[in-house]
This record gives C-alpha cells, structure tokens and sequence, in this order.
C-alpha cells in the first residue's frame, strides 16, 4: 500500500506505553481501562502531533524545503510540537499564535522559545490570516517554507494516527489484550480521522469515541469536516474505503466553558488521575475527555465486559500556565 512508502522523519520513541489503570477502574467499578501514553513519546514532553508531524517534516524535506510555519493559539501544543520537530530536523520554524504577547513566558511559550521558533503574534487578525503573508515573506528572500495547517490536521499529518493504530493493533496483540472502545480528545479532526482510517484497516471492531473539546464551526460542521478529512486521508494512504457521517462517534455534551477554560469536570479528572495513578493530564484537552470517560463509565455507557483505552494526547506543559485555576479551591 502507498502508506508504506510516504516520506517520513523519526520523531517519537514508538511505540507508545500502554498500561492498565486497575486502581482507577476499581474506584469507578466500571470497564476495564488501558491508556495509551503519546504524552510520553520522547519530543519536548510530546503529544498527539508528533505522529502527525512525523509525515508532515517527512514531506516537507523531501520537498527541499527549509523552514517550516504554523500557527495556533498561545499555549498552542501543536505549535511547541512543531518547533522540536523543526529543530530535530534543522528547519527553521516560524509560528502565528493567537492575539497578543502576554506578560507570563510559560507553559508552551517558553518551550517555543527555547526551541528556537519565531514567533508571530497575530493580533488583530483572524485565525491563520498572517500564514500565507509570511510564507510569501520568507519566500521573497529566497526561503522555501512548508506549511503546516492548524493542528498539523490534513491526510498527511493524519496518517500519523493510521499508523498509530496498526502500532497498537500490534501492541495489543503481544499483550494477548482485547479492546472495545477508545476514547480520546478530538479537535482539529486529525487524530480521529487518522484513527477512523486505521480502525478499519487495523482493529475493525474498536469503537472509536471522540470527546469534543472546542466548537469552532467556522468551516464546515464538525461531522463533515471529519468526513472529508478521512476519505481524503484514505486516498493519501491508498486504502480503498469511504466515510459517512454516522461513522463518527463524537460526543459534545463536555464543552463546558468552552474551549481552554477549566471547569469542575476538568479539575476533578486531573486530580483524580493523578491521585489514583500517578499520571498527569493537561488541563485543556485530554482532562476534559478523562473526565468525560468517566462520566460515561458513571452512567453506564459500558459494559463490565468491556474494556476502554483511553488515548493520552499530550498538552501537559499547559498544566503551569493553569496553576490558578487548578489549585484554587484546593
Ligand atoms: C491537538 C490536541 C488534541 C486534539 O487533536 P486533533 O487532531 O486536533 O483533534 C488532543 N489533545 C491534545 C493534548 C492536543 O494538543
């Protein structure tokens, strides 16, 4: 298959850990409950991108290019992600992050910089508005930049999750390990489009179960956007196959606040994790998707018999520029 043969850079110490959470499990008296650690996954404290950006430096050296731009929010994981790849692979990295330069140097920013980016601050204009304006810059002094969309979230940053799941349908073989289900966070469509495409091909019967986490519908409705993204990835891997809307388990009663801000569900998910197992979860995706796991688990949603994977995507760093809001009512 083409998958085997598209451009790739070895980011990550792969695979990922899989561990069993039996304290936690107990505690809730639900389904058996596996995680998945690609927050351990070696890259400047890792996360979910470094799959996908695997292929996407992949490709762009074998373009010939040489510097790399993206963009994203402040605290942007994404976009810490980017800067190691770019640096691992003598890029230089260029990234447009949300709003104005704050006064704290934390979390994701100070790792940016020590990664050597540049960074860009959008201001005033929209989300990804600037990207294009400073490719043409760096190309105008004889720079040949490569540029990653939002999330690193196209079939090429996707099959990154194609990949990770014949990774684990491996895994789980050598560990004698069934699975029913996997939940993680989803966002920019990526990782679950990757995912849907590598369920088929790799753990057809795993349900695949993706925790909203922002509604940003500036584009298409998130179903659709999904759609599109798993057939395109489909065609970029050479797999014959195709999607519909009701392929796609997405769950978006666990908005909360909306996108970054920490609620009770989130808080309680980090120090449960944390207290029962030792595991950290960053406050903006993968505790509010832990949280919701658990709320389903609470209500039912899963047999005994059943046994969860919950995929940890990352994002921890974003723990210390969150340190208000999570021990306040300590
Ligand atoms: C980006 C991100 C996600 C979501 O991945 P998408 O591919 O954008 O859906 C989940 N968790 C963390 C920690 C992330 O940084």
């Amino acid at each position: 298959m083409r998958i085997d043969t598209l451009p790739r850079i070895s980011l990550a110490f792969l695979p990922t850990p899989v561990t069993e959470l039996k304290r936690i499990a107990a505690h809730l008296g639900g389904p058996r409950i596996l995680i998945k650690r690609d927050d351990l996954n070696g890259l400047a404290f890792g996360g979910n991108k470094t799959r996908k950006l695997e292929f996407l430096v992949g490709e762009a050296l074998a373009q010939g290019c040489d510097s790399v731009i993206t963009g994203g929010s402040a605290q942007s994981n994404h976009c810490r992600q980017t800067a190691a790849a770019a640096a691992v692979a003598g890029l230089e990295c260029h990234l447009v992050l949300g709003g104005e330069e704050p006064d704290a140097i934390t979390g994701n920013l100070l790792l940016d910089r020590l990664l050597g980016a540049k960074v860009h601050w959008s201001g005033q204009y929209r989300k990804g508005e600037q990207i294009p304006h400073i490719a043409e810059q760096l190309r105008s002094t004889g720079k040949r930049p490569y540029v990653i969309p939002y999330g690193g979230s196209n079939p090429v940053g996707a099959n990154g999750f194609v990949e990770a799941m014949r990774e684990l349908a491996i895994q789980l073989e050598k560990m004698r390990q069934l699975i029913t289900h996997i939940v993680f966070a989803s966002s920019s469509c990526g990782t679950q489009a990757g995912m849907a495409v590598g369920a088929r091909l790799f753990v057809p019967k795993v349900k695949v179960v993706g925790i909203r986490i922002d509604k940003d519908e500036t584009e298409l409705p998130f179903e659709e956007q999904m759609v599109v993204l798993a057939n395109d990835t489909a065609k970029h891997v050479g797999a014959q196959m195709t999607f519909v809307k009701s392929d796609f388990e997405i769950r978006d009663g666990y908005l909360g606040g909306g996108y970054g801000v920490v609620g009770d569900l989130e808080r309680n998910a980090i120090r449960l994790l944390a207290r029962t197992e030792g595991i950290l979860l960053d406050p903006v995706y993968t505790a509010r998707a832990f949280g919701a796991m658990v709320d389903l688990i609470k209500k039912g949603e899963f047999s005994k018999d059943d046994c969860v994977l919950f995929w940890h995507t990352g994002g921890t760093p974003t723990l210390f520029s969150y340190a208000g809001e999570l021990v306040r009512s300590q």
